[in-house]
């Protein structure tokens, strides 16, 4: 596993890609609607990394409620998996609980699952796997 990318949520895309490109010095490498996750994404290399920051396009958005909860910031911590079929064996057989067990199309061409913070300390979990 490595840290593929921390996600943050964030009430302005516009307000807060000014930000961060100032902040790394650089503008967002893709940007990108997830339709199903009520969530416009940017995207910013930092190293082997990644920064996406999420905008709530609704507000039924997960993102939406996340930020009225708890206001912008951290809203996840993302590892990018070899193959997620068999992590997700792996974390079940562990005990872990997922918010849905099958990986669906997620942003910037992933297959995408979260573990429910619950289970791990509070943080959401994302796990990814470049599509095939
Ligand atoms: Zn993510």
């Amino acid at each position: 596993m490595k840290i593929e990318h921390l996600g943050i949520a964030v009430k302005s895309l516009e307000t807060s890609d000014r930000l961060f490109s100032r902040l790394l010095g650089k503008e967002y490498y893709k940007q990108e609607a997830v339709e199903r996750e009520g969530v416009t994404t940017s995207f910013y290399k930092v190293g082997d990394s990644k920064i996406e920051l999420l905008e709530a396009t609704s507000p039924e958005s997960p993102i939406s409620k996340f930020i009225d909860k708890k206001g912008e910031g951290i809203h996840h911590i993302a590892f990018g998996v070899e193959n997620i079929a068999s992590e997700i064996e792996r974390l079940k057989k562990e005990g872990f609980v997922f918010i849905s067990e099958e990986p669906k199309e997620g942003a910037d061409n992933k297959l995408v699952v979260f573990l429910h913070p619950k289970s791990t300390n509070g943080v959401l979990v994302e796990l990814c796997q470049e599509k095939p």
